[in-house]
């Protein structure tokens, strides 16, 4: 009876640590940094209480759930919060005493390269694939524990002891996947939702407010030009007239999005040559990499694709400018494409800023922007809609301090 007091603890203590952990990522307002103190301290915490009410299932041997949390930590925290916890489990049970100690120690490196190896290939994939990637590392994790406590007690293992061990580490591990996955994906669907409603609120402005400001805007520009060109000028007025004209090109983009954005079908459809749209769209940036000491490279392959021509062109100077922008002190944007099962793979990536994962989840949301007075929080809703009108999607991937890599991945429409 103990035993299964101590099983459903383990248990129970799992499943509220995972609960704990959601309830932390939904807070829109907490830093990455903040993220992983959590969850060290929630895992932290189960591995202790699991440590503190191991289960006998056989007569002389017991374990716990402990390998369950450190296993979740190495796929859904920063590596380096992954590795905190496997040192907390060898030390804790250093401290125990015993030749068991030596099991840890042998087992959590070779656990924790594998699953560091492992781990772009988990993110890659989704639910279905991850609990079996899981649950295959799990049972493998059960057999080298189990050859460690055969090698250090010689001992022959009851069957059942080797039984139960295998199948209560494995279904703990799909329970605790299926309901990560499971709170993640409510998670990313309310926050489609909130994206949806504030972007259809800001298409039906976008389409009555722009054109009417477009217009006269135009036109004082011209005529601004037109006093800033006559004679007798003072050199501080004309540096207000520039000022103003200026401000007048910022407004002027601005509308430029919202129009882009509030017309995202596309009335024309053509077939798109990625490499020369590509081409063009570093032609367009060009000038302002310069300016910020950003260099361009690009290996493409030629593929196309459908769509509007111009609005995807849009979207990817609208990427390519971004990349720029989060590298202020200058660097490198490597630009490349491929094609892979019947799809074009664009890569854009930069070594600027990065984003947190949570300004991840937050991109493409109207006036989501992080450059204060200066963005417009506009350019990736538009690429975001651009490239769904294409049947395409997009795939961010972002650390801060080290960059972004963004994977626009459209259908192949015709391959030269
Ligand atoms: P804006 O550029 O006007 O701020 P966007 O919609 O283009 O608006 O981008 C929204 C936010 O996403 C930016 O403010 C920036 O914080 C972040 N972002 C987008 N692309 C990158 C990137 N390549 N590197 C770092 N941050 C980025
Ligand atoms: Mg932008």
């Amino acid at each position: 009876m103990g035993s299964i007091h101590s099983f459903l603890i383990n248990l129970f203590v799992i499943v509220i640590s995972i609960l704990f952990m959601q309830f932390w990522m939904n807070k829109r307002d907490i830093s990455s940094r903040q993220y992983e103190y959590v969850v060290f301290v929630t895992f932290g915490f189960s591995i202790i209480l699991c440590m503190l009410f191991p289960f006998k299932i056989s007569e002389g041997f017991i374990f716990d759930l402990r390998f369950i949390s450190f296993i979740l930590a190495c796929f859904y925290a920063h590596p380096i919060t992954a590795a905190a916890l496997g040192v907390l489990v060898a030390v804790i049970r250093s401290i125990h005493g015993g030749d068991g100690a030596w099991i840890p120690i042998i087992i959590l490196p070779i656990l924790f390269t594998l699953c560091m190896e492992l781990r772009p290939v988990f993110n890659r994939n989704k639910m279905y694939s991850r609990i079996a990637i899981l649950s295959f590392l799990t049972f493998l994790t059960c057999i080298a524990v189990l050859v460690c406590i055969y090698v250090i007690f010689q001992h022959p293992l009851p069957r059942e002891f080797v039984y139960s061990f295998i199948i209560i580490h494995v279904l703990g591990m799909i329970l605790s996947i299926y309901l990560i996955e499971f709170f993640r994906s409510q998670n990313l669907i309310l926050t489609r939702l909130i994206r949806m409603e504030k972007v259809e609120v800001v298409s039906h402005l976008a389409a009555s407010i722009s054109h009417e400001i477009r217009n006269p805007l135009t036109s004082s520009r011209g005529f601004v030009q037109m006093v800033q060109e006559s004679p007798g000028l003072q050199d501080k007025d004309k540096e207000f007239l520039n000022i103003a004209v200026q401000e007048m090109d910022r407004a002027t983009a601005i509308i430029h999005d919202y129009l882009t954005f509030a017309k995202p079908a596309p009335d024309k459809i053509d077939t798109i040559s990625t490499k020369e749209t590509i081409e063009k769209a570093i032609g367009v940036i060009q000038p302002l990499a310069n300016m910020n000491n950003v260099i361009i490279h690009s290996r493409l392959s030629t593929h196309h694709v459908e769509g509007n021509q111009s609005l995807f062109l849009q979207a990817l100077i609208n990427l390519l400018k971004n990349s720029i922008e989060a590298m202020p002190q200058g660097g490198e944007i490597r630009v490349t494409s491929h094609a892979e099962s019947k799809k074009v793979h664009i890569l854009i990536e930069d070594d600027g800023i990065g984003m947190t994962p949570l300004q991840v989840t937050r991109l493409g949301e109207p006036y989501f922007s992080t450059k204060e007075g200066k963005g417009t929080g506009l350019g990736m809703m538009v690429v975001f809609r651009v490239i769904e009108a294409m049947n395409g999607a997009i795939q961010i991937d972002s650390e801060p301090g080290i960059g972004t890599k963004i994977n626009v991945c459209l259908p192949i429409f015709k391959t030269c």
